[in-house]
């Protein structure tokens, strides 16, 4: 790689970060976080690791902003317009970044298997959350399907949320294999769809127990945000350290595990 090389994907990277900020897609806090992650994963992966953290937050950009004034009459929209802030975007690529950089020390399909467990599950628990917000049918608690709970409510779950977590992971399969990510064609849609969908559930597993759940002390609406109305939340249940982000971590570590899980058992037949 030569140094021209670098700078230009520097370059590259920035502009990007510019424009997801200029567009409103990511606050003004998020362009530092997004630049490290995006270049981490250009400078460790390539081009076309590059392309693929890309199409997982344009997916993120379009399934956010799809209906979403009925989100926010719902009271479920992200806040902001949507626009994502730093601890969401290094929550999200934060494994990634670190494939990446296992990726230039040791080039091969393990870095990028994790690699792709962990962006398909971003993508796959975006897409989820947010196609499931406009679900007819109520969502139900993935740890005791038959209660009930209200649209937005971490650990809740929809028919068409599944569908839109085995989409958005397809949709990053079906980019590696355009891309060649992964040598073997045959590996790459199963890794995906089974890592993003794996890690999706776990994260709704982890946001139906231990995620802190609690209360706005201002607005006393119920919320897991860590501050509401300019103030910090009560919790009430959930351990109170796991919050949404940490959530979204372990998640990509569950799904980029199965991923490589998957790549091994594909080995073996
Ligand atoms: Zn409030």
């Amino acid at each position: 790689m030569t140094l021209a090389t670098v700078v230009v994907e520097f370059f590259v990277v920035l502009a990007f970060a510019l424009a997801a900020v200029l567009l409103n897609t990511i606050d003004a806090r998020g362009f530092l976080a997004s630049a490290t992650v995006g270049f981490a994963v250009m400078y460790g992966g390539g081009i076309s690791w590059f392309v693929i953290v890309a199409v997982f937050f344009s997916l993120g950009v379009v399934f956010t902003l799809y209906k979403y004034g009925y989100k926010r009459r719902l009271g479920s929209a992200q806040g902001k317009g949507g626009a994502r802030n730093w601890p969401h975007i290094l929550a999200n690529g934060g494994l990634a970044s670190i494939a990446a950089i296992w990726n230039l020390a040791t080039p091969g399909t393990v870095p990028a298997a994790f690699f792709l467990g962990a962006v398909s599950t971003s993508a796959a628990d975006t897409v989820a959350t947010e196609l499931g917000l406009l679900s007819h049918s109520k969502p139900m608690l993935i740890t005791h399907p038959s209660r009930e709970v209200t649209p937005g409510t971490s650990g809740g779950v929809t028919a068409l949320g599944f569908v839109g977590s085995v989409f958005a992971s397809l949709v990053i399969g079906i980019m590696a294999l355009a891309l060649g990510v992964l040598r073997d064609p045959y590996q790459i849609l199963p890794v995906c769809v089974i890592g993003g969908v794996f890690g999706a559930a776990f994260d709704s597993l982890v946001g139906a127990t231990v995620q802190r759940k609690g209360y706005c002390v201002v607005c006393l609406k119920p919320t897991e945000a860590l501050k509401h109305c300019g103030e910090r939340t009560r919790a009430t249940q959930g351990k109170r350290y796991i919050e949404n982000n940490i959530v979204n971590v372990l998640s990509t570590v569950a799904g980029a595990i199965a991923a490589y899980a998957t790549l091994l058992a594909l080995a073996l037949v």
